[in-house]
């Protein structure tokens, strides 16, 4: 099993829990029962009944004909932008609050850059009865008033944070000190698999529903129950961990994802944490980010709000570098130009980040036989003032 941690939570030479000493004690309890509740069948038959009656799933894998007629290649497409909210995160949102609930725990918080995260929190605390608190950066609060109006009408608490920057990371440091204050009864929940173990298992665990499906779906289409690539777009990994999960000790299957170059891997404004950044320590775990020569993190650029995070999860960190999956950078024009072609080919208006993936088929070779399967992790509604913006051909034709 390449994607099991050791007793400390390491894959390779990454991960484990750095934290301060006072959120031992919160980790440790998370650490103790994780596995044994996602084990048992209380746990399951409820998260399998949400999934499926909540979240809608499974999610269609769908045949794309004409992107496979351009492409050279069998092409099909994990939709999970047709899950609730619009994308893959709720399956990892009702997965923790359904550990919180068992853990015993009476209130959540989290923290959101975009807002995305912070929004299928508050959705799911909403529908699970448990208050809601979800810090985000002052900065932030004012870009992104959309989703900061739906937490507050699903419910939830938004706590502008005015320190450092404004923006996730300064979130995050106020989101821990918080749970510092109040270990009993407060769950964290993290929203990809980053952070101290065991969240990024935890995590991969939830959206390994992806790839179990996938497995499944596939074999209606062809005689097989494993395709030849896998394809994703990675922030910190959920999604494409997710789509992955199954497949990582099939040495058969390829596995290559998209990270956000911004305006380009060598540009100083990128997200690419893999090919434009070193090792070292964020958000408690020991990983690819990116950071100045003294070890200070710097701020990522992508088009993508999903993706624009300056480092990526520890287990893609070791896939990258035991070569098990290949990490390509797509930049912002090559993001908005393949969520375009998607549209005029299947019909599909992509998230930003998915559209990094979709960038893929352009970039890769593939031959006739192969079946790829790219996972559309969610849908595009979310960025059409971005795409008005950037697709002028587009606006032309109007
Ligand atoms: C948040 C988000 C991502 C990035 O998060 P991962 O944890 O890397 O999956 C990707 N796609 C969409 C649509 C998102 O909302």
């Amino acid at each position: 099993m390449i994607l099991k941690p050791d007793i400390n939570g390491f894959y390779g030479d990454f991960g484990g829990a750095f934290i301060p000493e006072m959120l031992y004690p919160n980790v440790k309890e998370l650490t103790d029962n994780y596995q044994r509740i996602i084990n048992s069948d209380e746990f399951k038959s409820q998260f399998q009944n949400l999934l499926k009656n909540y979240v809608g799933r499974p999610t269609p894998l769908t045949p794309a004909k004409n992107l496979s007629n351009e492409v050279g290649a069998k092409i099909y497409l994990k939709r999970e932008d047709l899950c609730h909210t619009g994308s893959h995160k709720l399956n990892n949102v009702v997965g923790q609050i359904l550990m919180a609930k068992m853990l015993g725990k009476k209130y959540i918080i989290a923290e959101t850059g975009a807002g995305q995260h912070g929004v299928a929190t508050a959705t799911v605390c909403s529908l699970l009865g448990l208050p809601c608190k979800v810090f985000m950066g002052k900065k932030d609060v004012s870009r992104q008033q959309p989703n900061v109006f739906r937490m507050k009408m699903l419910g939830a608490e938004v706590i502008p944070v005015e320190s450092g920057s404004q923006t996730l990371k300064d979130a995050t440091n106020e989101a821990i000190r918080y749970w510092i204050a109040n270990p009993n009864d407060t769950y964290y929940l993290i929203g990809s698999t980053i952070g101290p173990h065991p969240y990024p298992d935890m995590v991969a665990q939830f959206q390994s529903v992806i790839s179990a499906e996938i497995i499944e779906q596939i074999k209606h289409f062809e005689n097989t129950d494993a395709p030849t690539q896998v394809i994703t777009c990675v922030g910190g990994g959920s999604n494409s961990i997710g789509a992955f999960y199954h497949f990582i000790d099939n040495p058969v299957v390829k596995l290559i994802a998209a990270e956000a170059a911004g305006n380009g891997v060598n540009s100083g404004e990128t997200a690419a944490s893999i090919n434009a950044g070193t090792e070292g320590i964020i958000h408690g775990c020991y990983t690819y980010l990116m950071q100045t020569n003294d070890g200070q993190i710097t701020e990522a650029h992508s088009i993508s709000a999903g993706l624009d995070y300056p480092g990526i999860g520890p287990q893609h960190a070791h896939l990258a570098k035991i070569k098990r999956a290949k990490y390509v950078p797509i930049t912002d024009i090559e993001a908005i130009e393949a969520a375009n072609w998607l549209a005029q080919t299947e019909g599909i208006i992509p998230a930003l980040e998915s559209a990094h993936a979709v960038a893929l088929l352009k970039k890769e070779k593939f031959s006739p036989t192969d079946i790829v399967v790219v996972n559309i992790s969610g849908r595009g509604d979310k960025d059409m003032e971005e795409y008005m913006m950037e697709l002028n051909n587009v606006r032309e034709n109007i």
